[in-house]
């Protein structure tokens, strides 16, 4: 009989590992999908290296007309009212022939894994998981449509408020910012060459994303208060908005389709496995959007997982023995993106004047050493380091 791995959550991180264990390997999958996604008028900046994985499970190709490459990165640092914004940090250039990331809308992405997911003839469960038990053998899982379900061990994908890391006993570490990101997408007069601009403004960062045609995608940081009344403001008053908080760089801006904002807020696991359940993807960790890195985490995370069970199961042995290997892997990476992540919004989220100066000139250092530049790029791209094997688009 084959073993069987449970993944709960439906979204993107769920449902790529359950394309990644049906693709490169025998082993069973269950997906429990959870409620349906609601409308996201987001894209999300996909590394290479997801990029690379995603080629390598059959998904590249299905968004591939949709995805525009990121090819320059100009990072300011401003005053709103600044009219000229000169830029600190300047990156240009390709890793290994192909662009560091491209932005993918998420509704298409998500299109793409249903797809797949069908085309692999996964066990898909559209219900909740509402509560589970484990002995030595495995995971017995209650559903949310009234069934029991059976699983040597059970992933968790339910994303930030998991259900399952709760249940598990796993605690967190959590920040709320005082923020909101507002994002949605804009048409403009200007083409935007592939370039991706970052604005450090006073309230927090705004970034402007290249996608398809002469549209840019905007994650725009800024209080709570601010970002609820924007979204529901005329779409042609809140492209005037936008314009003053962007500038007049690529024309005149305008809203298209909906505006959404989401809360912000930073989270850690403080674990990443609790007996024969593994967190992956917003269920272990959630970091701020600046660098555009969540998605990508989870998709080192699904990456790394994939790669330890399939070994697991190839070995023989208990697939629970994985586990704290995963944990280990994935947990030194992650600290210091969250880290990171935070420290950058602490330090750039500031009016002060003498904090500008001083990270006005850390910028331009850095924009002065090409190797370590280069580095920077390469980090971005996901592909620095030693990298499980789906990361590098090759097969488990
Ligand atoms: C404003 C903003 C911009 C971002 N931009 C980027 C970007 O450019 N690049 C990037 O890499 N990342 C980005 N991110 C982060 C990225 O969006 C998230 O990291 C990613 O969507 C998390 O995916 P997930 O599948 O782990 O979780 P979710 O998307 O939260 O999915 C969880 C799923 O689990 C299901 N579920 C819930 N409970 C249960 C249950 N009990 N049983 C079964 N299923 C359940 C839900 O229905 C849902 O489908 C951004 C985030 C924000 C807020």
């Amino acid at each position: 009989m084959k073993r069987t791995i449970a993944i709960a959550g439906g979204a993107v991180v769920g449902r790529t590992l359950a394309v990644a264990l049906a693709s490169q390997s025998h082993l069973k999958v269950r997906l429990f999908t959870g409620p349906q996604p609601g409308a996201d008028s987001r894209a999300s900046a996909l590394a290479a290296a997801g990029r690379r994985l995603y080629g390598r499970l059959g998904v590249w190709p299905m968004v591939a007309n949709l995805a525009e490459p990121i090819r320059e990165m100009r990072i300011t640092d401003s005053a709103a009212d600044d009219v000229i914004r000169p830029d600190l940090l300047h990156f240009a250039g390709d890793v290994e022939g192909n662009p560091f990331a491209h932005m993918v809308p998420n509704e298409a992405l998500y299109e793409a894994l249903v797809a797949r997911c069908e085309a692999l003839d996964i066990e898909t469960i559209p219900a909740s998981v509402t509560f589970y038990t484990e002995d030595e053998r495995g995971v017995s899982i209650e559903a949310s449509d009234g069934g029991s379900y059976g699983a040597e061990i059970l992933v968790a994908a339910d994303g930030r408020r998991s259900k399952i890391r709760q249940i598990s006993g796993i605690g967190v570490v959590e920040r709320t910012y005082e923020q909101s990101g507002i994002v949605g997408t804009v048409v403009h007069e200007e083409p935007h060459h592939g370039v991706a601009t970052q604005h450090f403004l006073p309230n927090g960062p705004f970034a402007m994303l290249p996608l398809t045609g002469n549209r840019s995608s905007i994650v725009w940081t800024e209080r709570p208060a601010f970002a609820r009344e924007l979204v529901d403001m005329d779409p042609l008053l809140a492209g005037l908005e936008i314009e003053r908080a962007f500038g007049l760089s690529l024309g005149r801006l305008m809203v298209e389709g909906e505006l959404q904002c989401y809360p912000l807020t930073a989270m850690l696991a403080r674990g990443w496995f609790a007996g024969r359940v593994a967190l992956a993807g917003d269920a272990a960790h959630v970091i701020h959007p600046l660098a555009g890195q969540g998605l990508n985490l989870g998709l080192r995370d699904v990456a790394a997982l994939a790669e330890g069970l399939v070994e697991s199961a190839r070995n023989g042995e208990d697939l629970a023995l994985a586990l704290p290997r995963y944990e280990s892997q994935r947990r030194g990476d992650t600290t210091q993106m969250a880290l990171v992540m935070d420290g950058l919004n602490t330090i750039f989220s500031t009016r002060s004047s003498l904090a500008r100066a001083v990270r006005s000139v850390g910028l331009g250092l850095v924009d002065k050493r090409t190797r370590l530049k280069g580095l920077f790029i390469r980090e971005a791209a996901g592909v620095e380091g030693d990298i499980p094997r789906l990361l590098r688009g090759e097969a488990i």
